[in-house]
C-alpha cells in the first residue's frame, strides 16, 4: 500500500501515507477496512440500494474508543465523515463518497435493568435486537415499526411507532447518552449534564456528535398485545377513510391505527383473486389489555364491510417485525412526506386517485397515525417540533427495475405536490429523501435557530455535516 486518498471537508482530496493508515488502524479495538477490505462492502451498504457510494475508508467501531480517535482523525486530516447505525435512513446519508465511514453496526449489545426499567443500548443496535432484548422481562420503549431499522438514527430523528401515542417519542424516552463530539471527547448528556446537548439529540439527528451509547426509560408491555390488520376493498376506500378520520379523533392513547393504501401481498389470509388488486389496509396496535382493547377497537370494526380482520393478540416483538416482509433491503426506495393536523374528503380523494395507478406493485401511501402522549410535549421542550401533528403521511415508492425510477418519482413528487395544501409544511427529518436539503429548516421548524446556535457550541466546523444539516449560526448566509 502507497497512500490513499480521502475526501476532504475542503473539496478535493487529502492524500494520507501508508504508515499514517496503518498507525490509525492499530489504535482501533475494532477495525479499518479500505476498499476491497474484508468488511468494506457491508458496511457501505444500506438499506436503499438508490445508495451505491464508495468511502475512502471504513472505520468498523467496538466502543466509544474507536469513534473517539476515528472524530480525531477525520478532523485532524479535514476529512468528510459519514455516521451509519442501522443504515436505514432514505438520504443515504449513512455513506459518504470518498471519505471517512465511522460504521457503528457492530456495536449492537442492550442491556436491560428490569427494576429501574431502564436499557442501555448501543448505537448499532436494531430495533429487533432492542425490542427482543427488552420483552424477555415484559419491557419496551416506543420505536418504529420495521425491526430492521436502526435505534440510533431513529431516536435522534424523534421516532414514534405502535407505544408512542401513549409513551411518547422514543428520543422522549432518553434518559441520558453518550456522546463523542466533533473535540473527539465523550459527554454524557441528560437533563442534568450537558442539557442543552440533551436538548439537542431529541430530534435534532446526527448534527451534534456520535452517540456511542443510549440509556432510554422502559414500559410495561405485552409480551403480547392485541394487533393486526384488517383489510379493505378499494372501491369503499373514501368512505371507510372518512369513518377512519372519526374513529382516529376519538381514540384512546392505547390506540394506534395506521392506514396504508397499496396492493395485496399474497398473503395466506386473503383470498386469491384480491392478490395484487389495490386495498386499504388498517394496521392496528392496542397496548393493554384484550377486552378493553377489543372494546376500542369497535367502532373500527363497524366501518364497511372487510376483506379479511385477522387482529388478535400476537407477541409484541412479532408485530414489531410485521413489516419486514414488505421492506426488505436491497430495493430502489423513494419517499415524499408530509405532517397533517387534519384529514379533510378532498385529501382523501387526491390519495385513493394516485392509490388508484401505483408505479409498482411495491408503492404504498400510509398514513401513520401520532398524536396522544407525542403531542401534550411543548414545543420547545426537545429539538422535535411537529407536536401539533395528528398524522404524519409517507409515500413510499419502490422499485426493482430501473427502468421504473423516473415515473415512481414522478408519482410520487406529483402526489406530494397536491397533497401539500393540506398539510401542515412541517416534516419528520427522518422521513426526508436526499434531494430535500431546502426543506431542512421545516423539519426543525421554530426550533431551528436554537439548533443552529448550539451547532455552533458543539460542531462549528460542521464536522457532523453528512446529515439532515443544520448549519452553524454564523455560517448561515444571511436571509
Ligand atoms: P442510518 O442511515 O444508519 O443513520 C441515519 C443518520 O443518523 C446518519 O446519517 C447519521 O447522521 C445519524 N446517526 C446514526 N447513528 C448515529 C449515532 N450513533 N450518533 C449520531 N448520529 C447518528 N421512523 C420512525 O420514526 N418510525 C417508523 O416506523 C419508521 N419506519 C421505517 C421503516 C423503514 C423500512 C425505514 C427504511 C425507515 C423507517 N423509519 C421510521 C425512518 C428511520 O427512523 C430513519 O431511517 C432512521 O434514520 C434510521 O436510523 P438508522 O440508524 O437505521 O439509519
Amino acid at each position: 500500500m502507497t497512500e490513499i486518498r480521502l475526501a476532504s471537508l475542503q473539496g478535493g482530496a487529502i492524500a494520507l501515507g501508508s504508515d499514517t493508515i496503518a498507525a490509525f488502524r492499530q489504535t482501533l479495538r475494532g477495525s479499518l477496512s479500505l476498499p476491497q477490505e474484508p468488511g468494506y462492502d457491508e458496511a457501505r451498504t444500506i438499506w436503499n440500494a438508490m445508495i451505491d457510494r464508495h468511502p475512502g475508508a471504513v472505520v468498523r467501531c467496538r466502543g466509544a474508543a474507536d469513534i473517539a480517535r476515528a472524530v480525531r482523525f477525520a478532523r485532524e486530516h479535514g476529512l468528510i465523515l459519514a455516521v451509519r447505525g442501522g443504515g436505514h435512513n432514505i438520504a443515504g446519508n449513512a455513506v459518504c463518497e470518498d471519505g471517512l465511514l465511522i460504521d457503528l453496526s457492530q456495536m449492537r449489545s442492550v442491556r436491560i435493568d428490569p427494576v429501574v426499567r431502564s436499557a442501555r443500548v448501543e448505537p448499532g443496535a436494531t430495533l429487533a435486537d432492542f425490542d427482543r432484548e427488552a420483552q424477555a422481562f415484559g419491557l419496551a420503549t416506543p420505536l418504529g415499526i420495521n425491526s430492521t431499522t436502526g435505534v440510533a438514527g431513529l431516536t435522534l430523528g424523534g421516532g414514534f411507532g405502535w407505544l408512542s401515542r401513549k409513551f411518547g417519542l422514543a428520543c422522549d424516552n432518553l434518559i441520558s447518552a453518550d456522546v463523542i463530539t466533533a473535540e473527539g471527547e465523550l459527554l454524557q448528556a441528560s437533563a442534568t449534564e450537558n442539557s442543552d446537548l440533551f436538548w439537542a439529540l431529541h430530534g435534532g439527528g446526527g448534527n451534534f456528535g456520535v452517540v456511542s451509547s443510549f440509556e432510554f426509560r422502559q414500559h410495561s408491555v405485552g409480551p403480547m398485545v392485541l394487533s393486526g390488520l384488517i383489510v379493505h376493498p378499494f372501491a369503499r376506500a373514501k368512505e371507510i377513510l372518512a369513518g377512519y378520520r372519526e374513529v382516529a379523533a376519538r381514540a384512546p392513547d392505547e390506540l394506534t391505527v395506521w392506514v396504508v393504501l397499496r396492493q395485496a401481498p399474497p398473503l395466506p389470509f386473503l383470498p386469491p383473486e384480491v392478490h395484487g388488486k389495490e386495498v386499504l389496509v388498517f394496521a392496528v396496535c392496542y397496548t393493554d389489555d384484550e377486552a378493553s382493547g377489543n372494546r376500542a377497537l369497535e367502532p373500527l370494526r363497524a366501518l364497511g364491510q372487510p376483506i379479511a380482520d385477522v387482529i388478535g393478540m400476537q407477541p409484541y416483538a412479532a408485530w414489531q417485525s410485521a413489516f419486514d416482509p414488505l421492506l426488505t433491503p436491497g430495493a430502489y426506495n423513494y419517499w415524499k412526506s408530509h405532517n397533517f393536523v387534519e384529514l379533510s374528503d378532498d385529501l382523501f380523494g387526491i390519495l385513493t386517485s394516485y392509490a388508484a395507478r401505483l408505479p409498482t406493485p411495491e408503492c404504498e401511501v400510509f398514513i401513520g397515525q401520532v398524536g396522544g402522549a407525542i403531542n401534550r410535549v411543548a414545543v420547545d421542550a426537545t429539538a422535535y417540533p411537529h407536536r401539533g401533528a395528528n398524522f404524519v403521511m409517507n409515500v413510499h415508492t419502490r422499485w426493482r427495475d430501473r427502468a421504473d425510477e423516473r415515473r415512481s418519482i414522478d408519482w410520487a413528487r406529483q402526489l406530494f405536490t397536491e397533497t401539500a395544501p393540506h398539510a401542515t409544511g412541517g416534516v419528520y427529518v427522518n422521513f426526508m429523501p436526499e434531494d430535500e436539503t431546502e426543506r431542512v429548516p421545516s423539519a426543525y421548524g421554530a426550533n431551528y435557530s436554537r439548533l443552529a446556535a448550539l451547532k455552533v457550541k458543539y460542531d462549528p466546523g460542521n464536522l457532523f455535516r453528512l446529515n439532515q444539516n443544520v448549519q452553524p449560526a454564523a455560517e448561515r448566509p444571511a436571509a
